[in-house]
């Protein structure tokens, strides 16, 4: 089928040389990349009041930097409030972690920049990135000196460009994988990460691309998900649209078979697509998604094939689904007889110390790489036999759990009110605090299934509540008495893998924050009561 397809479909305004929003008018002015000279040579040597109010809301978040929110504001931000009033001159850092892989190498400068640069705070995210907050802007070049020294980096770790790639935690050491797909991911760090002409897309834009569908693939702007192809033998099912926020949509199939060697080129030209038909008119309505619900699958499919790559792809059958997506927290067994080793913090949270104490303790279990996860949790590879359970007791010291309880295993939370801006309530201390209620309060429940909570400070959806058996989203509620507290909008039964679906908003279920653990034990224990056998939350 050939389709008729315009590229100005509202991008501009009438003269089609306008753009009509002040993203779009900031990013034509000038790529978010270049601020990088920006920083090295100006800002960093005269300081915060020196950033250009484009550069420092704007463009330094292609360099994974993000003013965070001012200290000291009591309360979340309000609707007249606007997040600039908020701005801080401390920033929040992002590093990319492709594929969630690190070297212990890598992981002790993290640890070092943490805890010189950045008041020892981390936290790792459910994209696979380390966070780290209060770096100031005279810091940056030398962060980013160490970094790079080492392989690493914060390019496009924020801003409307191709964000971290998801991939397996597991990848190249897992008996479940077929394929890794690791040098795609790879190959796609080395050509296009930084690349200028996909560093200005409408929007932000995720990828994830992993044999198993351990990546949340349901979700990201574009995946590649591992399938064995009756005649082709194996590769990735390709899949596109996915996103979550307001107007959550589940990533469609396009039925189109992947190479691992095609996988960069076809990456690249769903990329170039996105940059050339996706909507730039209203930043709500501009993640690829949006185009992908518009367009359908066979339209999308047939443009990507004839403008971007030249050359139509195979038809190939869907990958299998997970019943629950896997988090590989516990002790299993590599391929080369090593094991791999997923410890949980509790939602993410880590600090220069600990992550430094993590790499002394693998490295001592004979280990050299670690991985993050995108259900913020962080694995040890190669760890020999013998040294399994030294390293179990040394990680424990530290706070970091192989054998987490439940709630600590599926409770994520977001940045929240600490740090972010856009927040309007408390997420990280308030679900420590929950996942602390709970084990003391459901130490014993009869359940063998999990229950995932997720809890956003606000209406996006940097948590996945949507998601999640538990969604809790943060809002301020009003008490009987008509007090205003924060609180959070309930959204039940949501899932991934085999449950794949959006969490129902229940419109009557707003629980405060201080009522939060009273409710999810109720919630906890109805559900154990009253379930069949076998039965999963989310049914
Ligand atoms: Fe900030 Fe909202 Fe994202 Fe939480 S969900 S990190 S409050 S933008």
């Amino acid at each position: 089928m050939t389709v008729v397809t315009t590229k100005n479909e509202g991008q501009w305004a009438l003269d089609q040389r306008e753009p009509l929003n002040h993203n779009e008018q900031f990013k034509a002015q000038d790529d978010g990349l270049n601020v990088r000279r920006r920083i090295e040579e100006v800002y960093s040597k005269q300081g915060f009041a020196s950033i250009h109010p484009d550069d420092l809301r704007g463009r330094m978040r292609w360099w994974g930097l993000y003013t965070q929110r001012r200290q000291g504001i009591s309360g979340g931000r309000t609707a007249s409030m606007e997040p600039e009033e908020l701005d801080d001159e401390f920033f929040m850092l992002r590093i990319r972690c492709d594929g969630g892989a690190l070297s212990t190498e890598q992981l002790r400068v993290i640890a070092q920049i943490s805890t010189e640069f950045g008041r020892d705070t981390a936290d790792i995210t459910d994209r696979q990135n380390i966070q780290l907050h209060w770096v100031r802007v005279e810091d940056v070049p030398e962060i980013w000196r160490r970094l790079e020294a080492v392989g690493l980096s914060t390019t496009e770790a924020c801003g409307d460009c191709p964000r971290v790639v998801l991939g397996s935690p597991v990848a190249g050491v897992s008996s479940a994988e077929v394929l890794d797909a690791t040098p795609a991911i790879d190959e796609i760090s080395r050509r296009y990460i930084g690349d200028p002409t996909v560093s200005n897309l409408p929007r932000k834009f995720k990828t994830a691309i992993s044999w198993l569908p351990d990546t949340a693939p349901e979700i990201n702007d574009v995946s590649f998900v591992g399938v064995v192809h009756p005649e082709l033998g194996p590769g990735f099912d390709l899949l596109v649209g996915g996103g979550l926020s307001t107007n959550p949509k589940l990533a469609v199939r396009l039925g189109a078979f992947v190479t691992l060697e095609q996988v960069p080129d076809v990456w690249y030209g769903v990329v170039q697509l996105f940059r050339d038909y996706g909507y730039r008119r209203l930043r709500h309505r501009a993640r690829i998604k949006f185009l992908v619900s518009d367009w359908g699958p066979e339209k999308f499919r047939d443009v990507l094939q004839r403008e971007f790559l030249g050359f139509d792809l195979p038809d190939g059958p869907p990958a299998p689904v997970d019943e629950t997506p896997l988090d590989h927290i516990g002790i299993h067994k590599q391929v080369d007889g090593n094991a791999y080793i997923g410890f949980a913090p509790v939602v993410g949270r880590v600090s220069g110390t600990i992550l430094s104490q993590v790499a002394d303790a693998a490295e001592r279990a004979g280990s050299g790489r670690v991985r993050l996860t995108p259900h913020q949790k962080l694995l040890v590879l190669d760890v020999p036999p013998e040294q399994i359970q030294p390293l179990v007791a040394e990680m424990k010291t530290v706070g970091l759990e192989a054998n987490p309880s439940r709630w600590r295993r599926s409770t994520m939370a977001c940045t929240g009110l600490e740090f972010c801006k856009l927040a309007i309530v408390d997420t990280k201390q308030r679900a420590i605090d929950l996942v602390a209620e709970l084990d003391a309060r459901l130490e014993h429940l009869d359940l063998d299934v999990p229950i995932a909570i997720h809890l956003n400070g606000c209406p996006n959806s940097c948590a996945r509540i949507q998601t999640a058996d538990i969604g809790l989203k943060g809002q301020i509620v009003t008490t009987a008495d008509g007090e205003q507290v924060e609180g959070f909008q309930v959204h039940l039964g949501g899932g991934l893998g085999l449950d794949a679906g959006f969490g129902r908003k229940l419109r009557a279920h707003k629980v405060t924050s201080a009522e939060l653990g009273d409710y999810v034990e109720r919630l906890a224990t109805n559900f154990a009561q009253q379930r069949t056998d076998g039965e999963r939350f989310a049914e």
